[in-house]
Parts: C-alpha cells; sequence; structure tokens
C-alpha cells in the first residue's frame, strides 16, 4: 500500500492565500490545481476543495534528522557538556542499559516509521537523513521523501580521520556530503573546521551541521569556498550545550552561505521542525531554513509553480501577513489544517479532509485536536510495535 499515489486525482484547491514560493516572496490568490504535481491550469475533470481563506504553503525541508531514533526519550546524563562527543561517549555506555536495549529491539522499518511520521505531522515531507540509507526510507509506503544522493560521516567523535576523508572521497561528485561538526563550545569542537580543512573535506559539496564552536576566521574561509550550507539544530544545542549557533557571525561573515534548520533526532531534540523554529531568535527567521535545503541538494520542492511535486501545507491563518516562516514560527504541528504528500491528503481537520470525499480516512486525535488521518497511514501505525507519541487513531481518537 502507498501512502501517495502517482496518478492520483486532480483537485482544485479553491479560496486561499497560496505562498507559491517563499524564498522569492511569491504568494497569489488565484486556486491551485494539482494531482501528484503542480498543473499550470484545471484539468478537464478536477474536484474543488474550498480553503475558506486558509492559508496554502509549499511542505518544508527537515535537513537533519536520524530517522531511526525517534521513538527514543530525550537523553542527557549531565546539565551540559563542553562537546558532543562526551555526550555521545556517556549514551554508548548505557546502550545496553534500560530503556535503550528495548528500544533498539523494535524492527528497523518501525523504528523508522516514527521518523517518517513525526516529519509529517509538522509538514516536513522531505528529509535529509543522517546514517545510512536503510532500504525502508525509499519504500513508496514510507510516510516522507528522504534524500538518496548524500555522503555522511558522524564527526570526529565518532569517525577516525581516515574514515572521515574516505567517506568524503567515496561520495560522488554530484552530491552533498554532510559531517557534524563543531558541535560544541571547547578547543575541541573550535579544532575541527580546520582538522577537516587539513583533510581536503571542506568544498562546495560539504554541509557542516551544528556549528556552533567554530571560530569567526573559519566562517569566513567557510563563506570564501563557499560551502554548500551550515545545518542548525537549535533546541539540541541548547539541551546538550547550552549553546547556539553563533548566528550573528554567520550573518556578519557568511551572509550569502545558506543556513538551513535541521529537528536532529528525539534523542536530543525538543520536538519537531516547527519546534526548532520557534527555538530560534526572531531576527533570523529567513525562508531559505525551511525551504532552501531542497534546491541545495538537487531536490525538487519548496514551491508550488507548475510542475513541483504536490507536497503542501494549509494553515488557518486569516492574515495576508505573506511571511511564511514567521507564519509558521508561530504554530504547533496540530495546528496544521491539512497536509498533502503527491496530491494525497494524509493528515486534516475533519471539516477539510471530508472534502477529499473519496479518500479513505480515520479519525484520529493529534494532540488534543480532532483529526482525520489517512487509512494507509493508520493502518501502518497499528501494524508498528511503536506508536507516535500524542497522536491516536481510530477508537482511541473518539
Ligand atoms: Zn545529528
Amino acid at each position: 500500500m502507498r501512502f501517495w499515489s502517482p496518478s492520483p486525482p486532480a483537485y482544485t484547491l479553491r479560496g486561499g492565500h497560496v505562498v507559491l514560493d517563499p524564498l522569492t516572496g511569491h504568494n497569489i490568490t488565484a486556486p491551485l490545481h494539482l494531482r501528484a504535481r503542480v498543473l499550470a491550469s484545471a484539468p478537464r475533470q478536477t474536484r474543488t476543495i474550498d480553503l475558506a481563506g486558509a492559508v496554502v504553503l509549499p511542505a518544508l525541508i527537515n535537513a537533519h534528522d536520524h530517522l531511526e531514533l525517534n521513538h527514543y526519550p530525550r537523553t542527557t546524563f549531565a546539565a551540559r557538556y563542553d562537546d558532543a562527543h562526551q555526550w555521545g561517549r556517556d549514551v554508548s555506555a548505557r546502550l545496553t542499559q534500560a530503556p535503550y536495549t528495548a528500544l533498539r529491539q523494535h524492527p528497523l522499518n518501525d523504528q523508522v516509521l516514527i521518523g517518517g511520521i513525526k516529519n509529517l505531522l509538522c509538514g516536513a515531507l522531505t528529509v535529509i537523513h543522517h546514517n545510512p540509507p536503510h532500504k525502508a526510507l525509499f519504500n513508496a509506503s514510507f510516510p516522507v521523501r528522504v534524500l538518496r544522493r548524500y555522503g555522511w560521516v558522524h564527526s570526529f567523535g565518532f569517525s577516525t580521520p581516515q574514515q572521515i576523508a574516505n567517506s568524503y572521497q567515496r561520495t560522488p561528485q554530484d552530491h552533498t556530503w554532510f559531517i557534524h561538526l563543531a558541535e560544541g563550545t571547547n578547543a575541541t569542537a573550535a579544532r575541527e573546521y580546520q582538522q577537516l580543512q587539513a583533510l581536503g573535506c571542506i568544498s562546495g559539496r560539504t554541509v557542516l551541521i551544528h556549528a556552533v564552536g567554530i571560530s569567526p576566521d573559519n566562517i569566513v574561509h567557510a563563506a570564501r569556498v563557499p560551502l554548500r550550507a551550515v545545518v542548525t539544530c537549535p533546541s539540541t544545542n541548547r539541551y546538550l550545550l547550552d549553546a547556539h549557533m553563533p548566528y550573528t557571525t554567520w550573518q556578519q561573515h557568511a551572509p550569502h552561505l545558506p543556513v538551513w534548520l535541521g529537528s536532529d533526532s528525539r534523542l536530543t531534540a525538543d520536538g519537531d521542525l516547527l519546534d526548532e523554529l520557534r527555538a530560534l531568535p526572531a531576527d533570523v527567521l529567513h525562508p531559505t531554513l525551511l525551504w532552501g535545503a531542497f534546491d541545495g541538494v538537487g531536490l525538487a520542492g519548496g514551491h508550488l509553480r507548475e510542475g513541483a511535486p504536490a507536497d503542501l501545507v494549509v494553515i488557518r491563518l486569516q492574515s495576508a501577513d505573506t511571511n511564511a516562516t514567521q507564519m509558521l514560527a508561530t504554530i504547533h504541528r496540530a495546528q496544521i489544517a491539512l497536509v498533502m504528500r503527491g496530491g494525497i491528503p494524509q493528515i486534516g481537520d475533519p471539516d477539510l479532509m471530508h472534502q477529499f470525499a473519496d479518500v479513505p480516512t480515520v479519525a484520529a486525535r493529534l494532540d488534543g485536536v480532532p483529526k482525520r488521518i489517512h487509512r494507509v497511514l493508520a493502518t501502518a501505525l497499528a501494524r508498528s510495535s511503536l506508536q507516535e507519541q500524542g497522536l491516536l487513531i481510530g477508537e482511541h481518537a473518539i
């Protein structure tokens, strides 16, 4: 069974404000026509959905997650760490204790399903996964799209310099390469950029994740290269390090270097991508955080112009405020009125979901808010040994 179909029926979403392209600020009030992709005009047969003034946005991209780690509790063993390697060693030493032993025994497919559902529910329908490219992530039934063309290595804490260099060199030239770097506030973290440079791993295809402890000189260098991007995961940085990426220094020295937003996994994060957005200072909110990575890693998406995947979220904010990023920074996942992937509604408010008369849905409750969820998604969760926190389905939801 699929969460999406290559040839869904055509829909025309009417009566909404459509943020066509958050990166350019292009908005329209015209109807949006779509099947699996956005259409230029209404096909002969289309079903009309009344949005009653709600706002339509392209779905988001989560630039950093570990999809198999989202059923774990948020975990730390110290008030704060000087670098994430210390935290990593603390966690590794306890993996054979409760509750980790039991949590590790769930089938991998169930583990990654929770990661996928977490992202779908907050409208992040494309995810950049950091860890091996598990087969299940690329099944048609997986709840979100996952970047396929990537190279990755963990970090200087968990990989040898030789492993890091090998990973970079093995990654095809047209793939983006990801590493956790400078995740700390001490000298160890501050040294890592230069170590990476010495290994020959700094280039236009390099993406640094966290970069909390990077020096201003290294930021200047990163801007000059320029790197592909840096990814910030603010709630994780606050939780482990009581620190955050030096946004002001980045803005000052590398104003054109994209900063993408990642949720990291629930092992360290506060929740989902919307929670991360709210954790950022208001003056750094920029659409590149939520939509810039599509183009950055060579994926279609991040806009709703003709031909784009019909991946979108609908939000009931009766405001003409066209700043999509600031709008999203004010809401939680249960306030998303509709999530559509590939032109198929996945979850939404009952009144909206009922308008898609041909879509089989099941009653649900997300963080206490009544919803309808696509039956295929409900079935996948019913079969799983793990459940998504805050999501009740079927009779449990009533
Ligand atoms: Zn990570």
